[in-house]
């Protein structure tokens, strides 16, 4: 286990993925009843920005922090609430000198959404990433971190007793075999809980994703992907969200969102919202 988000904390694939965690969480949680979060590969929690890892790739540049400086004028509601919870969690350390400097991962931006009586697990297996995360939610009792195997964990706890749930699955895609992976871990869970809202980050690098893609059909998943256009070799320049059985209008809310991201992140970006159901599921359906 080589990887490290604090490296790419804050970069397009993290606003991609964040813009969507937030909006899904905020639909999800506007209706009166409890709900379950998994996270199943949670990181560190937060990132410094100006820390080791996150300056030696500079890759927030390109991401969150063109966005953080971007003029509020025409921002898409779901990118202003998104850049709201990211300069929430950077006001707890303080002032910031210049610019934004603490980026939130995902196990925060769920924790600022979770309302009394709803449970969140968040697994991470990197021992390092596992410790910060503990230490990020100690005393939170709202909170519990596992340090252990985000697909495990899956498993175990499909279906939540609260019957309504949401999972993020975020691997790092070290493994060759990380794509069927998630794929068996998803159908297990879906098993036992078809009606949780599932979204799954996948990098775009070859025909892997399409095949992943296909795989999914039947579920007809809403698509997520933003892509840099810079195709450098080696490094990530396009990746996906698919997201099974998203709440009600969250389709809505990308198509106005996506576009807007792709345009300040640069003259070459693109983003597209494809598939989900013709008709949409309605709030009570999506867990
Ligand atoms: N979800 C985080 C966020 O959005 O802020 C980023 C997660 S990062 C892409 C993937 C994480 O999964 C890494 O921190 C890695 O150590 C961890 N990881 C790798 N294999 C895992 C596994 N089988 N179970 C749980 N965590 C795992």
């Amino acid at each position: 286990m080589n990887y490290r988000h604090g490296y790419h904390a804050g970069n397009f694939a993290d606003v991609l993925k964040h813009v969507a965690l937030c909006e899904l969480l905020r639909l999800l949680t506007a209706k009166d009843k409890k709900l379950f979060v998994l996270d199943t590969h949670a990181g560190a929690g937060g990132y410094d920005l100006a820390g080791d890892l996150a300056r030696r790739t500079g890759e927030s540049e390109s991401g969150v922090r063109r966005l953080a400086a971007a003029p509020r004028a025409g921002m898409p509601a779901a990118v202003m609430r998104y850049l709201a919870a990211v300069a929430a969690y950077d006001r707890r350390f303080g002032p910031a000198a210049e610019g934004l400097r603490r980026y939130p991962g995902s196990p925060r931006l769920v924790r600022a959404a979770l309302r009394p009586g709803d449970r969140f697990v968040a697994c991470e297996l990197h021992p390092v990433d596992a410790l910060a995360l503990k230490r990020e939610f100690a005393g939170d009792r709202a909170v519990e971190v596992r340090q252990a195997d985000g697909y495990n964990a899956l498993k175990a706890l499909m279906p939540p007793v609260e019957r309504r749930g949401l999972v993020l699955i975020d691997p790092p895609f070290e493994a060759p075999d990380e794509f069927e992976r998630l794929l068996r871990a998803l159908r297990h869970a879906m098993r036992r809980f078809a009606t949780g809202c599932y979204a799954l980050w996948y990098p775009i690098k070859d025909e892997a994703a399409q095949s992943f893609v296909g795989a999914l059909a039947d579920l007809e998943p809403l698509r997520l992907t933003l892509d840099l256009g810079s195709g450098e070799a080696g490094r990530l320049s396009a990746c996906g969200l698919a997201v099974v059985n998203p709440p009600w209008r969250f389709d809505e809310a990308m198509r106005a969102a996506l576009p807007w991201i792709a345009a300040r992140l640069g003259p070459r970006v693109s983003a597209a919202v494809d598939g989900g159901r013709a008709t949409p599921a309605v709030p009570a359906s999506s867990g």
